[in-house]
């Protein structure tokens, strides 16, 4: 059985039966099954399917922001966004589907023709930070491009993958094309990634992980794509608008209490403008509102748990100096105050390390040489930001700095028609935008001999 805890209370609210290896066997077998009907669909009847299921969420849009923000401890308005962004994601991937197409080359003696063709049973297994988004972006794309799915959400907040399910069953998607399995990594995340009849393994979650379901794979040369951590960097260069950049550093990290791979948490500030920067971030940063999900004015909520609070405080226990931080609600939750530690080394393990939490690292550079050097001395490269007027320094930095998602006078990471996803060691492959597709599909190639 999983206790599910609201972590504004640290108290149980909920039981969810526990899904084991045997589980995860019967829903794959499930899916196995329905696999090669929903394959063989005509595309625009998948997408009619997956069109209703959109509009299952929109109905359903209130009901699953209460029930995900009760699970994860966040702002009511942040869960509610997080639901249109699955909405958003399913009305896109239901067109999308529709306009998946193989190629015509012509060859010496014949024509070649493609097929992207679904791989069959894709195992998903997602996080819980952000749970509804994240497993939308797998399990829509694969679903539009025919395979059928089993999907593991993470063990602290399963509630809104298991309303999903039932909202799809809702909507008419056939039985057995999405499972969901309520249950934990070593077990039943592990019989997914060693199951010899799923075909490949999404996953979002930490580099670690990523690095065993990388190595368990191999064993049946599934395919894997990988969406994990990140360090990522919002550099400030003197010529950027100051006042804008300190306005938008403190959301760019501690937005979802810092739980977001794409936390900009390191701040990197050109050394002649550090003073100036720094006393603008202050008052934004003690301004950010602590509380829990009834809190209409709350920035951000509490961490998912007391196991992970207190990871996130023994980072700022080891490393001097806090140069500021903000404040929580008295009372039982598991709440942790933004903290900014300034001025920082690079290397200090709480600049080098993925903390995901509030806690950002200030740290001065000299010039776009250093700021590039610095930026990239991690073993992560998921996303960052480029803060300057000067445009050609704003290309010139973005094509140096390696990460597979940048912005420029801007934090924005996410956008469902454009792709997201890490280089180095935050990741492989793309999600999101027509790019996913080719991750949940297989080019055959025929060639047809029609003679010279
Ligand atoms: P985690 O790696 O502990 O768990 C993620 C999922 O993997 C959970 O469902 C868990 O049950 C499962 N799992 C754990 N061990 C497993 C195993 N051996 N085999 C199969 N499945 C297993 O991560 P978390 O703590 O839930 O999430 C936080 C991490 O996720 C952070 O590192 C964060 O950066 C990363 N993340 C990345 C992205 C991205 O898109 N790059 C998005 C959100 C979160």
């Amino acid at each position: 059985m999983l206790e599910i805890i609201n972590p504004a209370t640290g108290e149980c609210f909920e039981r969810v039966e526990e899904a084991g290896a045997a589980e995860v066997d019967v829903a794959v077998a499930a899916a196995h099954a329905a696999f090669p009907a929903w394959r063989d669909m005509a595309p625009p009847e998948r997408s009619r399917l997956l069109r209703a299921l959109a509009r299952k969420l929109e109905d359903a849009h209130e009901s699953l922001a209460r029930l995900e923000s009760t699970n994860t401890g966040k702002p009511l308005s942040s869960a509610r966004g997080e639901v249109g962004i699955a909405i958003e994601t399913f009305h896109y991937y239901a067109g999308a589907g529709e306009r998946l197409t193989g190629d015509t080359i012509p060859v010496a003696g014949g024509l070649d023709i493609t097929l992207r063709e679904p791989l069959g049973v894709v195992g998903l297994i997602t996080p819980w930070n952000f749970p509804l988004p994240v497993a939308s972006w797998k399990l829509a794309p694969a679903l539009a491009a025919g395979n059928t799915v089993v999907l593991k959400p993470a063990e602290l907040t399963p509630l809104t993958a298991l309303e999903f399910g039932r909202l799809a069953l809702e909507a008419g998607i056939p039985e057995g094309v999405i499972n969901v399995v309520a249950g934990r990594g070593e077990t039943a995340g592990q019989r997914l990634v060693e199951h010899p009849d799923v075909a490949k393994i999404a996953f979002t979650g930490s580099t670690a992980t990523g690095r065993t379901i990388m190595k368990r794979a191999a064993d049946t040369i599934k395919r894997v794509t990988l969406e994990l951590g990140g360090k990522s960097a919002n550099v400030v260069f003197a010529d950027a608008d100051i006042e804008a950049a300190a306005a938008a550093a403190p959301m760019a990290v501690f937005d979802n209490a810092g739980q977001d791979c794409c936390a900009r948490s390191r701040i990197l500030v050109q050394k002649n403008v550090y003073e100036d920067f720094m006393a603008r971030l202050e008052p934004g940063v003690k301004a950010v509102r602590v509380g829990p999900p009834e809190d209409t004015a709350a920035d951000m909520g509490p961490l998912i748990s007391a196991a992970h609070r207190d990871k996130v405080a023994a980072f700022v226990d080891d490393a001097a100096p806090v140069a500021f931080r903000g404040s929580t609600p008295e009372g039982p939750g598991f709440w942790f105050a933004p903290t900014v530690l300034a001025p920082m080394s690079n290397s200090a393990r709480a600049a080098a390390e993925e903390i995901f939490g509030p806690v950002v690292c200030v740290i001065p550079f000299e010039d776009e040489a250093d700021a590039v050097r610095l930026a990239n001395e991690t073993s992560y490269g998921l996303s960052g930001s480029i803060w300057t007027r000067d445009n050609a320094r704003a290309l010139r930095m973005a094509r140096a700095v390696k990460a597979g998602v940048l912005s420029v006078n801007s934090n924005s990471s996410v956008r469902v028609s454009t792709p997201f996803g890490g280089m180095k060691q935050s990741g492989v492959g793309r999600e999101l935008g027509p790019h996913a597709l080719d991750y949940y599909s297989e080019i055959k190639n025929i060639f047809l001999a029609i003679g010279d």
